[in-house]
């Protein structure tokens, strides 16, 4: 039976059900598995793979029955049969597909299942939760289509009024779900982000509404995407044969799991580390030193980060699972603005993992190439997957970019590069023409604060 304890070790270790609904350790540490349940040898379609993987970390909570059933449902809302199909770009070099599902984004992989597993965790202890959160596009959508019509969970998602494409505010919007919610907010994303920190930090309001939330810390999230290397492995037939994966990055929880799944058993050759301008974590591989600058704004929005929260797991890894170690290494972090691994722990980083960065323009002409060879649209995120792979390949090599988003949720940039504007898939082909639903309101905590409390069911 799995349980979790905290990278800071701080912390009691606890159960699959309290990681899942509560976020953060009380220490401040993010939740880990004490032990790695070694991967089963089941074939079959996504779904069975994806419920014997994660089987063993849920054992304490959820019965085998129940969560295949929610795994099923999960992966019942994605477009292709497949769930996350595999196309070969370039000779050894493929694709795996993760954006499918109802919000064309990788998110939805975990998401989409997260949400039924609060719902049933929610159920069995009799309690609701409203979920509050800031977006400054993707992540709001994939959370409220995952949560869309659960009972026992109600979601307000806050986004800066003005400031998000076209595509992504109608794909909050137009979400007809009772217990859904978009509120454009009268200022920008870290005013956003400031009225939800100040909502959880609000203790009566909290405890009031029961709010929660479905960050990229939880480590459901992880677990879900563990999932997909092992399916691309088995895909490829390559259970016994040693696979590169390149991962875009920003908050590290994809390459995380790719990490995961190696620890687990899959053979993974080396995972690459994709980072666009904003490259901490590929300046960390390369020199042993983390130092953060400021973040800049590139065409791959979703990983403009500089401070990596799902990092902090990583680090816990290279420092031999030792929390306090962890601690004090992410204190100096964010005294100084710059942390230093030991040799040894450098040393044992890039045996694992090697990084290469893309800049805009680099983004642009691999999307153009890949348009121009192989006919494919491909958004950003994607190419400087792509671009990375390319780039650090080494002859004979088989490789597998993830591919992160739907290249109609980034058209612009698409269009930039290739001159073909990508047409939305056919179930949100008609998304010009839904009704939208959303509130607007000021940037003042009192005023959302009664909105949240007025909205949620009781
Ligand atoms: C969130 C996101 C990423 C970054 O994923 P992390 O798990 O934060 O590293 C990359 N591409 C797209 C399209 C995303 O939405």
């Amino acid at each position: 039976m799995a349980t979790y304890h905290s990278s800071r070790g701080r912390s009691p270790e606890i159960g699959f059900g309290d990681t899942l609904l509560g976020g953060l350790a009380p220490d401040g540490g993010l939740y880990l598995p004490t032990t790695w349940p070694e991967l089963p040898t089941t074939e079959g379609d996504y779904a069975s793979i994806a419920t014997a993987v994660m089987a063993p970390f849920v054992a304490d909570t959820i019965g085998l029955d129940d969560f295949g059933s929610m795994v099923e449902d999960a992966y019942a809302t994605f477009s292709d049969p497949q769930v996350c199909p595999l196309v070969e770009v370039e000779p050894g070099h493929h694709l795996l597909e993760l954006f499918h599902g109802p919000t064309l984004a990788f998110k939805d992989v975990a998401l989409q299942l997260l949400g039924r597993l609060f719902d049933h965790e929610l159920e069995r202890r009799d309690q609701r939760v409203t979920i509050v959160g800031a977006t400054s596009g993707d992540t709001g959508s994939a959370a409220m289509d995952a949560v869309r019509d659960r009972d026992r969970v109600d979601i307000v998602i806050l986004f800066p009024k003005g400031r998000t494409s076209e595509v992504q505010r109608r794909q909050m919007t137009t979400l007809d779900a009772p217990n859904v919610h978009a509120v454009a907010v009268d200022g920008t994303f870290d005013d956003c982000q400031d009225l939800v920190k100040a909502m959880f930090a609000d203790e009566a309001f909290r405890s009031r509404v029961g709010l929660s939330a479905v960050n990229s810390i939880n480590w459901a999230r992880v677990m879900a995407q563990i999932v997909y290397y092992v399916w691309a492995a088995q895909q490829l037939d390559r259970r016994d044969t040693p696979t590169t994966f390149c991962v875009p990055t920003g908050n590290f929880g994809n390459v995380f799991a790719g990490h995961c799944a190696r620890r687990m058993g899959l053979p993974i050759e080396r995972l690459l580390v994709a980072s666009n301008t904003n490259d901490i974590l590929t300046r960390l591989i390369h020199t042993g030193t983390m130092t953060a600058e400021a973040v800049v704004p590139t065409l791959s929005p979703s990983m403009d980060i500089q401070i990596s929260s799902n990092l902090e797991r990583l680090l816990f890894e290279l420092l031999g699972a030792n929390g306090p170690a962890t601690a004090e290494l992410l204190t100096d972090f964010r005294a100084t603005g710059s942390a230093s691994l030991r040799p040894e722990q450098h040393a044992e980083l890039i045996a694992g993992f090697t990084g290469g960065r893309l800049d805009d323009t680099e983004t642009l002409d691999v999307i153009r190439d890949i348009h121009d060879s192989t006919g494919m649209l491909v958004e950003p995120h994607t190419a400087v997957g792509i671009g990375v792979a390319r780039r650090l390949r080494r002859v004979d090599e088989t490789v597998v970019t993830l591919a992160t988003a739907h290249p109609a949720k980034f058209p612009d940039a698409v269009e930039q590069a290739t001159g073909v504007r990508p047409p939305l898939p056919s179930h949100l082909a008609d998304l010009y023409e839904r009704t939208e639903r959303v509130t607007d309101l000021p940037n003042d905590l009192a005023i959302v604060e009664d909105f949240v409390d007025s909205v949620r069911r009781r």
